[in-house]
């Protein structure tokens, strides 16, 4: 089982580094270009998004290619946005009726994506969780502890709707409607950006194009081959203890996805509360991780098992994964400076110089 990881010394870094300015970016506005690449920048979904499409293109297509990929994002985060009264999720979350009629395709194929998460990972990915996250103050920036008693009430609720047994309170998603019980109020901030990226790399690979960097907020999407050879791109991987480097994986084809409880948090009297919920308390998830980093060829299925495997904690994330190998490899970083990273990555996660333990999962 222990293996350690192959370490880098401080040239092999920096020259990993340069290579590494193909994902590592400052978010500066607007257009540039890179090694090869032109960029671009936009803000959405609250966070900075960066698309990087090869030079080689012809300056028309280029102009085309990022309106089109912005115009993509715009429209599905007026869709999924919670707080817009004018999204689509909006209306969903507030009408009063049970059988709601939706427009839009999108959102119920994300929500199907959702429910199809919540059943793989044993209601770990929670898209149910709204209500809970509002009142921790996540979606206003209002921060406070909830009341314990609210919140144990109001998570019996919800985990008698994940209750597929309780089939007179379930959620039920059709081609064109969605059954639920009134007031049951969904939240795709777990998966809305993986959903984005899938989107965006579908179109991608229409129009022709064979090597892009697509960067929504860090859940990055390595697609096609670094500049047209036959090379896989160097992402990096986050240090949660310091924000600096902690290692780097090659990857071709596929979404590198972390969840942390680093990324988005308050502090009130000297505790840290992040925006990842346990469903099972109403608390911020609490079980030992501090970074999960999901690698898989579909990145919406990423964006939901890094979150979901962030709430169940090490062991089950790693019980979860021998389940099922072969659909994504996995990097958990524990709050004990453990690093766990499984056999897909033997050949190509690579540590810097950390005084973490290392551990090959087989
Ligand atoms: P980020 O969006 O910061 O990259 P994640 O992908 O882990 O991080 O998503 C966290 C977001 O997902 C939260 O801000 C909230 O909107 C939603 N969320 C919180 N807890 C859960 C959960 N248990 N299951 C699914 N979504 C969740
Ligand atoms: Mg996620």
């Amino acid at each position: 089982m222990k293996n350690k990881a192959p370490k880098l010394s401080i040239t092999r870094i920096n020259c990993i580094i340069v290579m590494l300015s193909v994902v590592l970016c400052c978010f500066v506005s607007g257009c540039g270009k890179k090694e090869g690449y032109v960029t671009k920048q936009f803000f959405a979904m609250d966070t900075w998004m960066e698309i990087q499409l090869p030079e080689s293109c012809d300056d028309k297509d280029l102009e085309l290619y990022f309106n089109d990929v912005e115009a993509i994002v715009r429209k599905l985060e007026a869709c999924f946005s919670v707080t817009s009264t004018a999204s689509d999720l909006y209306k969903l979350n507030n009408d009063i009726n049970e059988n709601v009629t939706l427009d839009s395709k999108e959102l119920l194929d994300i929500l199907k994506e959702g429910e199809y998460l919540e059943d793989l990972t044993d209601g770990a990915f929670c898209d149910k969780l709204y209500v809970i996250s509002k009142e921790w103050g996540f979606t206003t920036g209002n921060y406070k502890v909830p009341d314990k008693a609210w919140l144990d009430a109001e998570i019996l609720e919800i985990q008698d709707i994940m209750d597929d047994s309780n089939t007179d309170i379930s959620v039920d998603i059709n081609e064109s409607s969605v059954i639920r019980p009134v007031g049951t109020c969904f939240d795709l901030g777990g998966i809305a950006k993986g959903y984005a990226t899938d989107k965006i790399v579908d179109y991608l690979a229409d129009k022709g194009i064979n090597s892009a960097i697509v960067n929504l907020g860090g859940n990055i999407y390595a697609f096609g081959d670094k500049q047209g050879k036959e090379d896989r791109f160097v992402v990096g991987i986050t240090d949660p203890f310091d924000n600096t480097l902690l290692g780097t994986v090659m990857v071709k084809d596929m979404a590198v996805v972390t969840s942390g409880n680093y990324e988005r948090y308050f502090e009130l009297d000297g505790e840290r509360y992040h925006h990842i919920i346990d469903s099972t308390t109403g608390y911020p998830a609490d079980n030992g991780l501090v970074s999960v980093t999901i690698i898989s060829e579909d990145a919406s299925y990423a964006d939901g098992l890094s979150t979901a495997l962030f709430v169940m904690g090490l062991d089950e994330a790693i019980t979860f994964w021998e389940n099922n190998r072969n659909s994504f490899d996995a990097i958990l970083i524990t709050e004990n400076n453990e690093i766990y990273y499984t056999e897909g990555l033997l050949d190509n996660f690579v540590m810097t110089e950390k005084p973490y333990t290392c551990k090959l999962v087989k």
